[in-house]
């Protein structure tokens, strides 16, 4: 069983997300959609809410699980369920900067391989840092993210990560 994980915030997922998520699923044999909180962050949607569409909208994919990550290292997240390798798409070389450290260190803190897969060119432009702030200066972003999502950000959203108490 060939497992790799997808690792974001997803806040929300849109079209870039499922486009790399589908292809992935090409590629192995389960991938597992692993939704991250960093608390030092503010979300616009609550983790269960992140969960939600991120299920409701890979829901016909077959061999996709969704689920959190957790507070601790990816690497050991890897280890730990068996995940041979960390799916991430590439929009430009900042990504591939950001992203070539983490790579290098998470294979030799577990061994897990990361991959690249170049961003389909339709997506190259979309975060969902600029999506959430085209919709909120009242701009439509219908074309890039599924329905689920759009119903939602109409919704206004749920509140924010408050970190564990404790
Ligand atoms: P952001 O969209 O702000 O980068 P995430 O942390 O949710 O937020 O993204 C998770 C991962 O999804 C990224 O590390 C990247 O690999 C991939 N990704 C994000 N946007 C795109 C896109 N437009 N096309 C392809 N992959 C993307």
């Amino acid at each position: 069983m060939r497992r790799a994980v997808c690792p974001g915030s997803f806040d929300p997922i849109h079209n870039g997300h499922l486009e790399v998520i589908a292809r992935a699923a090409g590629l192995f044999d389960e991938v597992i959609v692993a939704v991250s909180t960093n608390y030092a962050k503010q979300y616009r949607f609550a983790l269960e809410e992140r969960i939600d569409m991120a299920r409701e909208t890979l829901a016909s994919l077959k061999g996709i699980v969704v689920e959190p990550v957790g507070d601790g290292l990816l690497a050991e997240y890897c280890r730990q369920r068996g995940v041979s390798a960390i799916v991430k798409g590439l929009r430009s070389s900042s990504d591939f900067d950001y992203e070539l450290p983490m790579a290098t260190m998470n294979r030799q803190l577990s061994g897990v391989e990361t991959v690249f897969l170049p961003a389909e060119a339709h997506y190259l432009h979309l975060s969902s840092t600029l999506i959430k702030e085209v919709f909120t200066l009242g701009g439509s972003v219908s074309d890039f993210v599924p329905r689920s999502v759009l119903k939602r950000l109409h919704a206004g959203g749920s509140a924010s990560e408050t970190p564990p108490r404790g």
